[in-house]
């Protein structure tokens, strides 16, 4: 079987580590391919790569790191069908959401390619007289970026875009379950003209990740995971001095007040619950029904879409499938115990995907779409993530007990409110403890030319991902006042200086 080794100075490396993991595809049980998981010294090889490439990549213009992004994007778009069937074999999420995704971070590489207008920085004339003031955003240096599974291109381009375009040199460790896109990635920023050492993998686990989060030359690290790692890499990375943004977990409510679209509801949120297996951080897993009449309803007409449901593998049925599997064997026997808790926790299971089998599929990860009723707060299956095809529905009496019980969960990353009232929905955008919000939209994940980023639990770090944010995680403001020597006749000055 093949082993993925790194991606360094532009060259396939093979890693002397001697230690690797399989790469499954999840919709057969097969192995595919060993990853290599590299050692440190591989590690800071990698380092000293992007290191000796920044002296040049930070001087080249931002009009010509653009037109390295332009050529990205067009070969992205050129090997588009290629990389969504990588996706599919090695995640699992079938294929219109394997291109939807990277059409998710190609649109981040759009953005970048904006850069020259986006580093311009700010200028002031006369801040005294005859005193300017302005200020360049130049690289931080050498960043760095750890992935997770589930989504093995648009995570990464949320990062190297933006960092590149800003004249940074990268070193990214994508997911050890399916690192297979973002190597890709690499070769093909090479062919857009990128120069040997500004974009290098590794690809490894938590001994690759420590060297990243303490050598002294990285000076931003960017994470997107699960919660505790997040936490982990934040304290780690900052107590080395880094800048450091790490996305972390999530559990997302939808509020249905009684006024919404009946129809609406129902739609948005069979894809925001079971697309792509309920394994995306923005993914809703709790709807919130404001009243028993709304949440008996909906669960009656849930029922009647699930069993339209189609699961199978991402790719090569006649019709393609609503629902792929889950990413390993042990995610998906995760997963039938959080089901198996919540039934011991007291909640109604209405529907059960425990049993589920793909026909054709038998050895594949899959579960099947689940639904349960009278869930709350203090059953593991509403206070954890479960990061699988599981809704939980909540019933409350009113729009301020939904607020409270969403205000009080630890996550904080996506939310949504379906209703006709635009005071409710305004109200309820200006209270609610959460990064990214909808109005009658499920999955509000802001585009590329705004910020994405949770509160709470969710985002450890100041700084959210792309948009402004980015461009701000990536770039150091260094602040110029300058006065040209008419002013310097003036002697000194011994007290604070002020507007004079
Ligand atoms: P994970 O935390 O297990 O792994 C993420 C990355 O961290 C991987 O590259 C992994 O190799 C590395 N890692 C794992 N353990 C480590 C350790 N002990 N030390 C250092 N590095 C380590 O997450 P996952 O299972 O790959 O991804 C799913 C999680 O990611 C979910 O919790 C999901 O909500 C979250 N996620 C969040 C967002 C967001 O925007 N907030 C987006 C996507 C995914």
């Amino acid at each position: 079987m093949k082993t993925l080794g790194n991606y360094i100075n532009c060259e396939a490396v093979a890693s002397q580590s001697g230690r690797s993991a399989v790469v499954y595809n999840p919709a057969t049980g097969e192995p595919s391919m060993n990853v290599s998981l590299s050692s440190a010294d591989e590690t800071r090889a990698a380092i000293a790569s992007a290191e000796e490439a920044l002296q040049g990549w930070s001087k080249v213009s931002p009009l010509n790191r653009a037109r390295v992004m332009f050529k990205f994007k067009t070969l992205v778009e050129e090997h588009a069908d290629e990389l969504a069937a990588m996706i599919t074999a090695e995640h699992g999420k079938v294929f219109s959401d394997a291109k939807g995704e990277l059409t998710r971070g190609l649109e981040v590489v759009e953005f970048a390619c904006g850069i020259p207008h986006l580093l311009k920085g700010e200028h002031s004339l006369n801040v005294g007289r005859g005193v300017d003031s302005y200020s360049k955003m130049q690289p931080v240096g050498v960043c760095a970026g750890v992935s997770p599974f589930n989504f093995p291109a648009m995570v990464p381009m949320w990062m190297f875009p933006v960092a590149i375009a800003c004249g940074n040199t990268f070193v990214m460790k994508p997911s050890e379950k399916d690192p297979s896109t973002t190597y890709r990635l690499a070769e093909l920023l090479a062919e857009a003209g990128l120069p040997k050492g500004v974009f290098n993998i590794v690809n490894g686990d938590k001994e690759a990740v420590d060297v990243l989060l303490t050598d002294e030359r990285v000076g931003a690290v960017s994470f997107v995971g699960s919660t505790p790692i997040a936490e982990y890499i934040y304290q780690t990375a900052s107590a080395h001095s880094k800048r450091v943004q790490a996305l972390g977990g999530a559990k997302n409510h939808m509020v249905v007040m009684p006024d919404a679209d009946p129809e609406q509801v129902v739609h948005s949120l069979m894809g925001a619950a079971y697309g792509s297996a309920g394994e995306r951080c923005m993914a809703i897993s709790v709807a919130v029904c404001v009243g028993d009449e709304v949440a008996d309803n909906l669960i009656k007409r849930l029922g009647e879409e699930i069993a339209g449901m189609r699961v199978g593998p991402g790719i090569g049925l006649p019709e393609e499938a609503h629902m792929g599997p889950l990413i390993t064997k042990e995610h998906a026997a995760k997963v039938r115990g959080y089901i198996d808790s919540g039934v011991e926790d007291g909640a109604k299971l209405v529907v059960d995907g425990r049993e589920f089998v793909a026909q054709g599929n038998e050895n594949g990860y899959f579960v099947g779409p689940t639904l349960f009723d009278q869930v709350g707060p203090g059953m593991r299956i509403y206070d954890e993530e479960i990061f699988g095809p599981v809704l939980c529905i909540v019933r409350v009496d009113s729009y301020a007990d939904a607020v409270k019980m969403i205000n009080a969960h630890e996550y904080g990353n996506g939310t949504a409110i379906f209703t006709r009232d635009g005071d409710s929905a305004r109200q309820f955008c200006e209270e609610i403890q959460v990064g990214m919000v909808g109005v009658n939209v499920p999955i509000p994940v802001p585009m590329a030319f705004h910020s994405f980023g949770g509160w709470k639990r969710s985002l450890f770090g100041p700084l959210h991902m792309h948009g402004p944010d980015g461009v701000r995680f990536y770039t150091k403001m260094k602040t110029i006042t300058a006065r040209w020597p008419t002013g310097l006749r003036a002697g000194a000055e011994f007290s604070m200086p002020t507007m004079k």
